[in-house]
């Protein structure tokens, strides 16, 4: 691609009616993540995972095994409001049903293959799952409290290849399980030893979750949202749901599942005012375009005043970053509920982009704080440790395959 964009002359093509996306395509949407669906929950010794099973799930399976659905409440607060993945520390389930519960099942976190903490206090963790595959996590403190933001991953790799995402170059491996998702949040936790989960509004270090790791979400929507219904159970972790954020694309027939079924936070990768560019930008585009796009976020169920849109745009030099395109971003938005979140480029090995200028990238949020929108400029945080989404799993994997004493360093 040309660095300069060519002349559009129109600026978005005529949106698809609606009914194109119908109840069919959502269906053809989850069917083909079926395809790419996480290893079993069993283990080789026969041993069940607990982590990432619904309560209706937990209840059955202790049914199973001849246990009252009373049980389901004790298990539940032991994993996820105390942290707990030892049977025999679940002190107030008796001795005997202790061992029995061990004999069957597990409490686990994925393994973390490598952890990198930042000289800005970001911690990279590449996590390593049962099946020997890898996503990358990331915690990002914040600089005046006591909190901060994990970045989850949804998938390995991902199907899409945006061009300027490096997670993009590897293709999808595989869906990332329920356990795997809400595992990613709670080894995070495991780290600075946040158990157990802090009640309602009492401050916690790991306040929010932003799905923006590696991968699609709404290409793995039903982990996604049984692992997020998990994590926001007011008995357990108890986030609330206007603490989580998922990032898309623009998987559009699944939208307004997500709005309706989770409530969450959207946050949209425009990174483009023009079909042309952002077909190029963002392949998806050429199935679901700008039109329909902002037109599927005009009826995002979540969105009002307090819970805004988050517009994500990456800032790549000479290619979206004109004062234009500045001016086009605020008219395609009006009128909805939303942030602007302007995004340096990260330059991986590769790359065919370069980040924007300092001036630019001012010159732009300018106009878009001028039409009335927040536009923060997103800082790179983790510099000095890979921080480009889907960096990491490939230096790792690199190491797998020529084993060096330094490359991997343990947890
Ligand atoms: N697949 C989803 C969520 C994961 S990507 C999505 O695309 O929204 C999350 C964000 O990471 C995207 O907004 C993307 O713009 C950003 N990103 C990817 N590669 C990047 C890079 N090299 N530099 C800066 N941000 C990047
Ligand atoms: Fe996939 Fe998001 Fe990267 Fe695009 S930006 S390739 S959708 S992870």
């Amino acid at each position: 691609m040309s660095a300069v964009p060519p002349p559009y002359a129109s600026p978005v093509r005529e949106a698809a009616s609606a009914a194109a996306l119908t109840d069919d395509e959502r269906s053809r949407i989850l069917a083909k993540s079926a395809q790419f669906a996480p290893p079993s929950a069993v283990l080789p010794d026969g041993r069940r995972e607990l982590v990432g099973l619904s309560r209706e799930e937990l209840t059955e399976i202790l049914l199973e095994i001849g246990e009252k659905p009373f049980r389901t409440k004790q298990l539940w607060h032991w994993i996820y409001h105390q942290g707990v993945t030892d049977f025999s520390r679940m002190s107030s389930i008796a001795k005997p049903l202790q061992e029995k519960l061990a004999e069957r099942f597990v409490v686990s976190r994925p393994q973390a293959a490598t952890v990198q903490t930042s000289s800005d206090e970001t911690r990279k963790f590449l996590f390593r799952f049962r099946d020997g595959q890898e996503a990358e996590t990331v915690y990002i403190p914040d600089r005046r409290e006591d909190r901060g933001a994990v970045c989850i991953s949804s998938q390995v790799g991902c199907t899409l290849s945006c061009t300027f995402c490096h997670t993009g170059t590897q293709g999808l491996v595989r869906n990332l399980g329920a356990a795997e998702i809400v595992g990613q949040f709670m080894a995070a936790r495991d780290s600075y030893g946040e158990w157990p989960s802090p009640k309602g509004e009492t401050p916690r270090l790991l306040s929010t979750i932003v799905l923006m790791g590696m991968g699609e979400p709404l290409y793995n929507y039903e982990n996604i949202a049984k692992a997020m219904k998990i994590i926001m159970d007011g008995e357990g972790i108890g986030l609330s749901r206007r603490r989580i954020t998922l990032s898309t694309s623009g998987v559009i027939p699944m939208m307004d599942q997500c709005g309706d079924e989770l409530g969450i936070n959207l946050a949209i990768s425009l990174h483009a005012v023009r079909d042309d560019l952002r077909d190029e930008l963002v392949p998806l585009n050429r199935k679901y375009p700008i039109a329909d796009l902002i037109a599927a976020c005009r009826r995002y169920p979540a969105a009002s005043n307090a819970r805004r849109i988050t517009f994500e745009y990456i800032m790549l030099r000479g290619v979206n970053d004109s004062e234009a395109d500045a001016r086009e971003l605020v008219r395609l938005i009006a009128g909805i509920p939303a942030k602007v979140n302007l995004i340096p480029f990260n330059p991986w090995p590769g790359s065919r982009f370069q980040p924007s200028t300092r001036e630019q990238l001012d010159r732009f949020a300018n106009i878009v704080m001028d039409a009335g929108f927040a536009s923060p400029i997103r800082m790179p945080r983790g510099r000095d440790i890979l921080a480009a989404c889907g960096q990491l799993r490939t230096e790792s994997q690199r190491a797998r395959r020529q084993p060096s004493p330094t490359a991997v360093e343990g947890a």
